[in-house]
């Protein structure tokens, strides 16, 4: 039956909703619209001028609608009177190929015609910092190896379990939280469920965490690498597919315990690694956490090739256990739509051409990956990661229309970012 939000608010005292939708670049666009209006806006859906955000349309187009998903209602845990609401994206009375949730639910839906389910898990790590993004907020935070400080993380009691409470509130299942690797970085962790689930909670756990750090006088931000020297704000993602309850990747008699489903699915990701970057890594900034020099902690923590392995965490793909596996690829700026619309769209691909993940290689990649030959190297930089998704038939047969228009508007981005002067090249270029 279909959910009316209208009684919704009134059995929950919801004033306002906030009709939310999520841009090619991950932005988070919304109509605050109150409840007296909700049932016009539940059938029709909020309008916006699609040209005013990142989405590839013209200001000729017409309305843009968000039509909200009441399965995605969310009433805000330190606002009650708000209702979010995740939106789908349509225009002239079709959805929008290039809508980020509308592309995560066609991937979703081409793996229910094979009777399959993707269920994901993120990891959510961020730094709080300064109100004007300078630094980080505690100055006391200065060790060498921080990671799971103790004093540190209690220090930030207040706003990490104003989150956590939030998440318990809504039933989440969250399971743990700690400091990260880097000074003034926390990763917070709640339960897998279905990819959409999680895509959801993904989007609003940003907007939560933001929103929460800012009633506490800090700043949370998921940018990949904000501190040069310290380790980057990561994004793993663990996959696994399922029919019914049963675990596709799981195979107790095979190799590692992983499946012919499981490790045709990891060789279509390790297929299409390169061309996944541009959506994992979206931004400039991504490529100062890959690929990255030590830090100061000792190591990175993220991938710098294509490959993968049993437990341990040097690689681009880590098995735990066989019944799942985490891609370490993404980082904080990941959009949480494209990610597992991506994901499964490269792993769907394995599956169809039975694609082989090549030998897993149970070695230290920072210390010894450069003993291993025909290893593929991930992109060094952005353009050449736009240009591997330029190159990607596998992706842009999945994904239509989104991709073109997603490149077209990163290749903007880059070209604003080539526009600036940075004060490297002037110390080095000055006396040429
Ligand atoms: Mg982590």
């Amino acid at each position: 039956m279909t959910i009316n939000l209208a009684e919704v608010a009134k059995e929950k005292s919801i004033k306002y909703f906030l009709i939310s939708y999520t841009d090619l670049f991950g932005s988070q666009r919304a109509k605050l619209v109150p409840a007296s209006a909700i049932t016009g806006m539940q059938k029709s859906g909020a309008g916006f001028a699609g040209f005013a955000t990142w989405l590839d349309m013209s200001p000729a187009d017409p309305d843009l609608f968000a039509r909200p998903d009441p399965e995605s209602l969310i009433q805000l845990p330190w606002k009650p009177d708000v209702g979010w609401l995740a939106a789908d994206l349509w225009m002239d009375g079709k959805p929008v190929e290039q809508g980020p949730r509308n592309a995560l639910k066609k991937q979703i839906a081409i793996a229910a015609e094979q009777g399959m389910q993707m269920k994901t898990g993120v990891e959510c790590e961020f730094f709080l910092i300064s109100p004007d993004g300078t630094g980080i907020a505690d100055t006391a935070d200065t060790q060498i190896k921080p990671c799971y400080d103790q004093q540190a993380l209690m220090r930030r009691y207040d706003v990490i379990t104003e989150i956590c409470d939030s998440m318990l509130q809504l039933g989440w299942q969250p399971y743990q939280n700690d400091h990260e690797d880097a000074n003034g970085q926390f990763e917070m962790n709640w339960n897998f469920d279905d990819a959409l689930v999680t895509a959801d909670r993904h989007v609003f756990f940003k907007y939560m965490a933001k929103a929460i750090a800012e009633k506490h006088g800090l700043r949370a931000t998921f940018m990949p690498k904000p501190f040069v020297h310290l380790t980057g704000t990561g994004c793993h993602m663990h996959v696994s597919m399922w029919k019914g309850r049963d675990n596709c990747f799981e195979d107790g008699n095979a190799p590692y315990g992983l499946s012919q489903t499981g490790l045709h699915f990891i060789g279509g990701i390790i297929n299409s690694a390169d061309a996944l970057a541009a959506i994992l890594n979206p931004t400039v900034n991504s490529y100062k956490r890959i690929n990255a020099p030590r830090t100061v902690s000792g190591a990175t923590w993220a991938p710098n090739s294509v490959t993968w392995t049993g437990n341990n965490r040097t690689h681009m793909v880590r098995v735990p256990d066989g019944d799942r596996f985490e891609l370490r690829l993404a980082d904080g700026a990941v959009n949480p739509y494209l990610m597992p619309a991506s994901v499964l769209a490269a792993g769907l691909d394995g599956l169809k051409n039975a694609r082989d993940p090549g030998p897993r290689l149970d070695i230290n990649m920072y210390t010894e990956g450069h003993t291993v030959v025909d290893v593929k190297k991930l992109p060094l930089n952005l353009l050449d990661a736009l240009r591997a998704l330029e190159n990607s038939t596998v992706l842009h047969d999945a994904m239509g229309s989104l991709v073109p228009s997603y490149l077209k508007l990163k290749h903007i981005e880059l070209n604003d970012f080539a526009r600036h002067l940075t004060q490297w090249e002037r110390d080095t270029t000055l006396d040429c």
